[in-house]
């Protein structure tokens, strides 16, 4: 495979090892770089192969984009085993986590406005990768982080569907990292399926359910629970997103709907959906400033409360590497 990835990390220049999670394809570490600062490296397991890691860097390397994680090449060293060496995939790391870690933080959702920009961020995103022909496959509240200012970027993309999730669902059971198949279309369950745009647009629209209620969608439900109920035409429930501001929200609602619709050819393109997602956004955009200083304490008790754990928001970074709170760049309304 012809990487584009070329800069290659090893253990000389990296130390401070603390481990974030795990998902389907490995673990994810936030280290410190010797020139770089903090920053997360996701270990291949074993199993899942070099080449799923190469694959995933190369991938993420080719988006750029303010809406898409960053990737800085490949790590090659022996820093958990002796015997051989491991590879895995050097990124940007995320202070804040994802929005599933800011979720369950939370216990709900953020703040209408952040929640709206989050929305918009990911549109802007996904309408990025769809413009250069590339699909997501994957989208959900784990899989979008988020920086120091709750800015959200695409993670996770360019593997395969189903190893993802029939891992993701034995986490799920474990009380890991909620599965893959609740973001699914109903065309999408056959083994044989090769997805194509209308598989984003809809777990878009799902992905939408779970920001603004902060919920996972079919909670706790067994795979093929939820394969029928997709089938059947059962959707999230929509009255159980946020209430205030009801005006807004029917907006979303209807935005939602549309990308989950039973017949693929009728759900929205991105280009259609930004520009749902700029308008309500700008409406809200006010409220930015109030909505991340709540988020921000609320996290603070959380993490009093849990007696010096951190919550699951990835640890603060040092002042060294903190962006202030008081220079929170809004994003512009379009994506790039
Ligand atoms: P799966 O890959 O099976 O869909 P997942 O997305 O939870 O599940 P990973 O991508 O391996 O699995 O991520 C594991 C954990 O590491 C998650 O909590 C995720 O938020 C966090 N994480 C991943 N990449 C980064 C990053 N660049 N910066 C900070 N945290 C990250």
């Amino acid at each position: 495979m012809a990487l584009l990835c070329t800069e290659m990390f090893g253990d000389k220049d990296l130390d401070e090892w603390h481990r974030i999670g795990s998902g389907g394809f490995g673990t994810v570490y936030r280290v410190r770089h010797k020139e770089r600062g903090f920053v997360a490296i996701k270990l291949v397991q074993q199993n899942s192969g070099p080449h799923d890691a190469l694959n995933e860097a190369d991938c993420l390397k080719k988006m750029s984009s303010k809406f898409v994680l960053t990737v800085f090449g490949i790590y090659q060293g022996n820093r958990f085993q002796q015997i051989s060496e491991q590879q895995g995939i050097v990124m940007e790391f995320m202070e804040r986590g994802s929005i599933h870690t800011l979720q369950v933080d939370l216990h709900g959702p953020p703040p209408l406005p952040l929640a709206i920009r989050l929305a918009h961020q990911v549109a802007s995103g996904m309408q990025h990768l769809h413009s250069i022909n590339f699909l997501h496959h994957d989208l959900k509240p784990s899989n979008v982080l988020l920086d120091n200012d709750f800015n959200a970027k695409l993670a996770d993309f360019g593997l395969s569907r189903v190893t993802t999730s029939v891992l993701s669902n034995s986490e799920q059971s474990r009380g890991g990292t909620p599965g893959t198949f609740q973001y699914w279309p109903p065309e999408a369950f056959p083994l044989n399926y090769k997805a194509v745009r209308s598989f984003d647009v809809y777990s878009y629209g799902i992905l939408l359910w779970s920001i603004l209620t902060g919920k996972e969608p079919y909670e706790g439900k067994e795979f093929s629970l939820v394969e029928l109920r997709i089938k059947q035409g059962d959707r999230p429930d929509v009255s159980l997103c946020q209430k205030e501001e009801k005006e807004k929200m029917t907006e979303m609602v209807e935005l939602m709907t549309h990308c989950w619709d039973e017949e693929p050819s009728k759900r929205p393109h991105f280009d259609e959906i930004i520009t749902v997602t700029e308008h309500v956004f700008s409406d809200n955009k006010d409220g930015i400033g109030a909505a991340i200083q709540e988020v921000l304490s609320k996290l603070e008790q959380e993490q009093s409360k849990s007696s010096g754990q951190l919550p699951q928001t990835n640890a603060a970074p040092t002042p060294e590497n903190a962006v202030p709170n008081d220079t929170v760049d809004h994003p512009p309304l379009a994506a790039q």
